[in-house]
């Protein structure tokens, strides 16, 4: 899970693009925070670049493979 000092400069919203699983490498919907799914890390990326590959932390077994979630967004895209 990702850290933050202050909740009160985040915003709760809803849109599609928080529902999408994406795999290693995958091309980033919004520049912002990504969760992985197996393991529940997090990482950076830009929009429309590479979201981090399958070789970016390692997994046990039983967490499968790298699956990206986008958990928070930047303001600008
Ligand atoms: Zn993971």
């Amino acid at each position: 899970m990702p850290f933050c000092n202050d909740t009160r400069y985040f915003t709760q919203e809803e849109d599609p693009a928080y529902e999408l699983v994406l795999a290693p490498g995958a091309q980033a919907p919004y520049s912002g925070i990504y969760r992985c799914e197996g393991c529940g890390s997090s990482a950076i990326s830009t929009r429309e670049h590479p979201l981090p590959p399958q070789n970016h932390h390692v997994h046990g077994a039983l967490q499968g493979h790298i699956r990206w979630r986008l958990i928070a967004r930047t303001t600008h895209p």
